[in-house]
């Protein structure tokens, strides 16, 4: 018999279910991706390259034997399977609208049987209940359940034999990926950050110094499993174990997701989808640039821009200028999000975008306002952060770079900056929009 294994966002062979399954069930497996142009042509080239040299790296895995497809899956797909005599088709799940909705239409076009399985989380939905049964609303009680879940066993592969099927070829990339990619790449990055997780818990707020594990784009495409990577790191340290509850926001944030795929559209507190953003397409423009003239919110959006990659602590306060700074929708800042990101996923973005905007479950109450010069002054205290990213401050000191607009003419000159000039004046002030943000989401919350 004759199984395909779909892979999708698991561009992986170890610890991945679909594929178990798939060489477990068969004599015979075919691997399977398919380009759909409804996503591939939607993100950054960045992003695209990266994509396209994980595909390199499985096939090579493979021995050359993933057939690549470009198309529509919901067409694509079961025409494989018909003209290619499949009897068994497997895939790990996804949670989007997108994908929920693709793989509802592949399942009805298909004759055999579907099996879909979950190699994206460390836990699939369902699993981490409340006791009443449901999903909680919280992330808390989530954690504390989710810690005491056990893992299901770990799947190994079966003994069935690769066909080869001749597909489209795999586009050139247009540059070197971002990162060494495949699984070794990924294994790579796992290895050099066991070396620095223990210090996760003074450093992952830190955007100037290297304190995150950077696996996000590697959770992402599925070049490692969560469960592998929760494995072995373990909780026995507090850098350890607060590295495996931001594991368990991306499983909620998961698990929220399947239960509401609109939580890209729709506030998930109605109430705030009657806030009256403002329509500021100078401003959504000078925050995409990075030249609000609020050094750390620029920073990060150049790191964005340079990299496809922002630390969490600045995609905080980026969101949050957007959002609370200049009152424009959530939604467009997670539009912007999505296509740079290389670690760009529908539920770990927009969840977190309803975070900062207030309008999510669990999320940070609307009129928590991040202050950017002092978060700044914060999580950044000698601006190094800022001087790697805004190379044009790099003459003012530790004190005056969160804030340029705060010294004098002279001062300016004396670090070689002209305001206006070599770097935008703020273009707005923090404690007026704080004010008028307040007062849209009252207004949006009284009239409910
Ligand atoms: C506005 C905004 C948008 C975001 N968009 C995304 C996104 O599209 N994709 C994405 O993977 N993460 C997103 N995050 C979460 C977080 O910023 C990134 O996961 C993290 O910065 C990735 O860096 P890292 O791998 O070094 O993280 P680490 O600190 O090393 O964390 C380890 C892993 O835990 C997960 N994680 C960490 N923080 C979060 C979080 N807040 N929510 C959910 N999972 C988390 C990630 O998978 C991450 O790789 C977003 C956060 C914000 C505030």
């Amino acid at each position: 018999m004759r199984a395909l294994c779909w892979f999708r966002r698991d561009l992986r062979l170890e610890d991945n279910p679909a594929w178990a399954r798939a060489t477990g069930v068969g004599d015979e497996v075919a691997a399977l991706y398919v380009l759909d142009p409804a996503l591939f042509d939607r993100v950054s080239d960045r992003r695209r390259d990266l994509l396209l040299a994980h595909l390199a790296a499985l096939d090579r895995t493979l021995g050359g034997r993933l057939t690549l497809l470009r198309g529509d899956p919901r067409a694509v797909v079961p025409r494989f399977v018909a003209d290619h005599d499949i009897a068994h088709v497997t895939w790990n799940a996804d949670v989007s609208a997108y994908a929920q909705d693709r793989d509802r239409v592949v399942t009805d076009a298909l004759a055999v049987p579907v099996e879909p399985l979950w190699g994206t989380l460390v836990q699939p939905p369902g699993t981490v209940l409340t006791a009443k049964g449901g999903l909680s609303r919280v992330f808390t009680p989530f954690h504390r359940a989710w810690q005491r879940v056990p893992h299901e066993v770990w799947p190994t592969a079966g003994p069935a034999t690769l066909v080869a099927i001749a597909g489209d070829p795999l586009p050139d990339p247009a540059r070197e990926p971002a990162m060494t990619p495949g699984e070794d790449g990924a294994h790579e990055r796992l290895d050099q950050w066991l070396d620095r997780v223990d210090a996760y818990v003074h450093d992952r707020d830190l955007p100037g110094r290297p304190g995150t594990s950077h696996l996000s784009a590697d959770l992402r495409f599925g070049t490692i499993s969560p469960r592998l990577v929760l494995d072995r790191v373990g909780d026995h340290t507090d850098g350890r174990a607060a590295f495996c509850r931001q594991l368990a926001w991306r499983d909620w944030y998961a698990h929220t997701t399947l239960a509401r795929p609109d939580i890209t559209e729709r506030a998930m507190r109605p109430e705030y989808d009657a806030i009256e953003w403002r329509h500021d397409p100078v401003g959504v423009e000078a925050w995409q640039t990075g030249r609000t003239g609020f050094p750390i919110v620029d920073a990060g959006m150049r790191e964005l821009l340079a990299t496809g990659f922002m630390h969490n602590r600045v995609r905080m306060l980026v969101a949050s200028f957007l959002v609370k700074d200049l009152l424009v929708d959530w939604r467009i800042g997670e539009r912007f999000f999505r296509h740079h990101l290389l670690d760009g996923d529908v539920a770990q973005n927009a969840g977190n975008w309803q975070w900062v905007a207030g309008t999510g479950p669990d999320a940070a109450p609307y009129f928590r306002v991040f202050n950017p010069t002092t978060q700044s002054e914060r999580f950044d205290p000698d601006g190094t952060y800022i001087r790697r990213w805004l190379p044009e401050l790099e003459g003012l000191d530790r004190r005056s770079i969160h804030q340029p607009s705060r010294l004098g003419p002279l001062e300016l000159a004396a670090a070689g900056v002209t305001l206006g000039q070599d770097y935008p004046e703020p273009i707005v002030d923090h404690g007026f929009a704080r004010e008028r943000t307040l007062a849209a989401y009252k207004a949006a919350k009284s009239a409910s």
